[in-house]
């Protein structure tokens, strides 16, 4: 496989962009080597700029559930875009994205339109802050809910690739208002809020984690966060930036029937344009201005071609392509641990529906010490394997894979064989 096109553009990037990349985890320094550049995507197929093609399991890190390039995404962004790229005024798209929104996630009463998952939750623990007029917030160790300065506090993914799970350039006194716990570990969180209950704004939490890979919640967990918000007056934000609209049509919160105060959703939200939604109790989302005195606003908010994307992805979402999804990951799943067993690699493999993960580490992961006891060697090793076999794969040994509606049988076999090789190189 070549890769002199990409080499020469990284070499011009690093020159002009941090890391040759515009986020951090496309750098591939935690795997060795340089990421390829991309030309183009057609379904579940990326091909870069030397004209290797790869089966792509990344899907721009979670929107491209219907694969890349959807002809009706695409033909609704053209349409959109022919009629004015932004207005700063209210649009009808808008209104129609909204109550797609609520009847699909009926917990969303009340929401507003943003431009990136951080925003989207920076914004909810703003608006938890000023419902309750209570300063912490609580959260757990592996999660990832943008980079907010409040939420960089052991993050998971991008920053624990890099050994720095708190970022230089956060202010002590606003980490201090981060309280962290291990997920999974309800006991915890039950002393934690019996005995600063009163001082706790919110408790947000990614329902089933991507960030540390695919770590599924226990039975219990979030039930306890729901009710022990509930009870102390504080307010739990399911960020379902990654999962929403990916493990079922109402998101995690659906598959497991919990109803959160508040929800974040991005990533699919935008079919792959820059959208991300917050919303949930209309009472809590009724103090964002100029309903109430919390503050929120965004020049790009709402794009009209952003929500065009999006109503466009969110219209596609039917059951059948999750029965889909779930067989599809259920056969990936089997595949990639028994290439795992043959290989002799203490490995565990983790999904749910259409996230998955091979941790390089002796199952179950629960937290996220749990996913950083990986062999990180292992992990790059099979990396680099994958790609040079035609299998683009999440560069961070703490992201999930995604797959998606353009997948098929063949190209899981095919990655099957892959991983085997590539597990057994
Ligand atoms: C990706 C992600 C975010 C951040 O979204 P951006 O659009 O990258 O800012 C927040 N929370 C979760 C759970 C995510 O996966």
């Amino acid at each position: 496989m070549k890769h002199d096109r990409s080499k020469a553009l990284f070499a011009r990037a690093e020159r002009v962009i941090v890391a040759g990349v515009n986020s951090p985890v496309r750098a591939f320094r935690a795997v060795g080597g340089e990421p390829p550049f991309i030309a183009r995507g057609h379904g579940a197929r990326v091909v870069d700029v030397d004209g290797n093609e790869y089966i792509d399991y990344v899907g721009s890190w979670g929107p491209a559930i219907l694969g890349h390039a959807h002809p009706e995404v695409v033909r609704a962004v053209q349409a959109a875009a022919g009629e004015g790229l932004s207005f700063g005024a209210p649009t009808e798209r808008e209104v129609v994205f909204a109550e797609l929104v609520n009847q699909l996630v009926p917990s969303m009463e009340l929401m507003r339109c943003v431009s990136s998952g951080t925003e989207a939750t920076m914004s909810a623990i703003r608006v938890a802050r000023g419902f309750t007029g209570r300063e912490l917030i609580v959260k757990f160790e592996g999660c990832y809910h943008g980079h907010a300065d409040h939420l960089l506090v052991k993050a998971g993914s991008g920053a624990a690739t890099f050994g720095e799970p708190d970022s230089a350039g956060v202010t002590s006194a606003v980490a201090r208002t981060t309280l962290t716990l291990a997920y999974n570990d309800v006991a915890a969180l039950r002393e934690l809020v019996h005995a600063r209950g009163s001082e706790i704004a919110a408790v947000i939490v990614e329902p089933v984690v991507g960030n540390m890979g695919c770590v599924p919640p226990e039975p219990g967990f979030l039930e306890a966060i729901v009710e022990l918000c509930k009870t102390h007056g504080a307010v739990s934000i399911f960020d379902e930036v990654m999962t929403g609209f990916r493990l079922g049509i109402a998101g995690a919160q659906g598959r497991f029937g919990l109803t959160p105060d508040l929800t974040t959703l991005g990533k699919i939200a935008g079919g792959g344009l820059p959208l991300a939604v917050y919303g949930g109790r209309r009472d809590i989302m009724s103090r964002v201005a100029p309903l109430g005195p919390v503050y929120q606003a965004g020049t790009l908010s709402g794009n009209p071609v952003a929500v065009a994307a999006g109503l466009a992805t969110l219209s596609l979402l039917e059951p059948a392509l999750y029965e889909k999804l779930e067989a599809l990951g259920a056969r990936l799943e089997l595949g990639l641990a028994s290439a795992a067993a043959k290989a002799g690699v203490p490995s565990c493999v983790q999904r749910v529906g259409a996230m998955i993960t091979l941790f390089f580490a002796p199952g179950p992961i629960r937290t996220f010490d749990d996913a950083a006891r990986q062999d990180k060697e292992r992990f790059a090793r099979f990396h680099r394997g994958l790609v040079e076999r035609g299998v683009y794969w999440p560069a961070s040994m703490y992201e999930a894979a995604f797959l998606g509606a353009a997948h098929t049988e063949a190209d899981i076999d095919r990655t099957i064989d892959a991983a085997a090789q590539a597990l057994a190189g």
